[in-house]
């Protein structure tokens, strides 16, 4: 630098430093008509600008991530209301959402600074003959910068002589777009006159495509859940309507079978011996279906008693016996606690007990013992069922649970309908406990679950 430089050269290049550093609220000296001091000037007017962008984008990203959080239309619309006041002129905010058809609109939200709302949450007009289908047909945002003249001039429109009333002057009404069809509209409104100018549409019409992103998620969830109850009430009538059918099937098949005084020739025997597997395996499916759209659709009604796990276990041994007798798999029952009174609804526990059980024996081999064992933990208690059968693949531990979710290791000529495990799942849960599984493949498995003490 010459000596000869003009200081004020130093401070823009300071000023320029700070400005590259994040500081945009540098004092310039005051500006001279020189060719310099107008260089001073457009320096600061750039610091200013940034820093308003800045500010934008980072409110912007705040309201994004709070969007990206999942929560709801509401929240958002407040959290926006909150946080872009000091970044743009507005006394009130609304969102109106377009009907399915597109002829209705309905006032979803709002917030107003002045009191009473008078188009308030709730009013519906025809979209038919508004002007508001001007912005639609655009997809650009309309400034009204003079609302008791443009009631004036339209004074058939209610919407505009609500929120006249309600002390607003200027408004910017922004479309809310979802992959470019319209599903509503965001209106930002100032009680001064001439509140809105092009320079804000950016933001208002990014902070409107953030709202239809919310807008849509809700609808898409909801939409979701419709289908989900569906989906369950469906499944629950045909597994229903087929349980009584199969019955007459496994019946009439295991009569046959049993020599009830029918002289059946062997080949047809062999024939009807399929026929009963087959329909037994449909009966446990069928039951698993119905199990499973009952616990998914909520309707699942425990009958909780009072009851001592330990009694309890001891009366069901003989039932989960016998499910390991057809196998040559011993069941043992191993108590670790005196007494373990719990809320729980016996038939549903039973349910557990045997599923797990059903489960260890299935995948044990002849002379492979299967253990269940109870014990206290920490206030709560602990039921294991262990079996040192094929175990379970690292990679299967995670979608064991999940509806159809099935190991690598299935016994084929075992009924399985993967059902089995979420089911049971649901059911501890539903009494307030856990149910997970410690597995080495090759080694066995260690399905626990625990349930609070009374
Ligand atoms: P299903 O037994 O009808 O296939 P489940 O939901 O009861 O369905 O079990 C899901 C899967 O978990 C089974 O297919 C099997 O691969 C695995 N599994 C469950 N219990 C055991 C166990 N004790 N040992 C090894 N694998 C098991």
């Amino acid at each position: 630098m010459s000596d000869k430089s003009d200081p004020r050269i130093e401070t823009y290049r300071q000023a320029a430093l700070a400005m590259e550093s994040g500081d945009f609220t540098v004092e310039l000296p005051t500006a001279s008509d020189d060719d310099i001091g107008a260089l001073g000037d457009a320096l600061q007017r750039l610091g200013l600008a940034v820093e308003r962008k800045f500010h934008e984008l980072h409110r912007l990203r705040e309201v994004t991530e709070h969007i990206s959080s999942g929560v709801l239309l509401d929240e958002v619309c407040d959290h926006v209301y909150d946080a872009f006041s000091e970044l743009i002129p507005y006394d009130r905010i609304g969102l109106a959402l377009l009907d399915s058809d597109g002829r209705m609109l309905r006032a979803r939200w709002a917030r107003s600074e002045l009191g009473d709302l008078s188009l308030g949450i709730g009013y519906a007009a025809p979209m038919a003959g508004s002007s508001l289908q001007t912005i639609l047909d655009t997809g650009e945002p309309r400034i009204l910068n003079d609302l008791p003249r443009y009631l004036a001039e339209n004074p058939h429109s209610d919407s505009s002589r609500l929120i006249v009333e309600e002390g607003i002057r200027s408004s910017l009404t922004c479309p809310l777009l979802s992959q470019g069809r319209p599903i509503g509209f965001l209106f930002f409104s100032s009680a001064e006159l001439s509140a809105y100018a092009d320079e804000h549409v950016d933001l208002f019409m990014s902070i409107a495509g953030h709202l239809a992103t919310v807008v849509e998620k809700g609808r898409l969830y909801n939409e979701l859940l419709q289908l989900n109850e569906l989906r369950n009430r469906f499944l629950g009538m045909a597994a229903h309507d087929m349980r009584s059918p199969l019955m007459v099937i496994r019946t009439y098949a295991e009569l046959l079978l049993e020599d009830v005084g029918v002289d059946l020739p062997e080949t047809a025997r062999e024939m009807l011996q399929p026929i009963h597997r087959a329909s037994e395996q449909m009966i446990v499916l069928v039951n698993d279906l119905l199990d499973a759209s009952l616990v998914e659709s909520g309707h699942l009604e425990l009958d909780l008693r009072s009851l001592d796990l330990v009694e309890h276990l001891r009366g069901a041994l003989p039932t989960l016996q016998l499910m390991g007798r057809a196998r040559g798999v011993e069941v043992r029952l191993e108590v670790l606690a005196q007494e373990a009174r719990v809320d729980a609804d016996p038939h549903r526990l039973d349910q557990t007990l045997q599923n797990l059980v059903g489960n260890a024996v299935k995948y044990s081999e002849p002379g492979q013992p299967v253990v269940i064992e109870v014990r206290e933990a920490g206030g709560r208690f602990l039921v294991s069922v262990i079996d040192t059968g094929c175990g379970i693949v690292e990679e299967d531990l995670p979608v064991l649970f999940a509806p159809f979710g099935r190991g690598a290791r299935v016994d084929s000529n075992q009924p399985s309908t993967g059902l089995g495990l979420a089911i049971t799942r649901r059911l501890v849960e539903a009494h307030g406990g856990t149910l997970w599984v410690e597995s080495r493949f090759g080694e066995g498995s260690t399905f626990r679950f625990d349930l609070p003490a009374r």
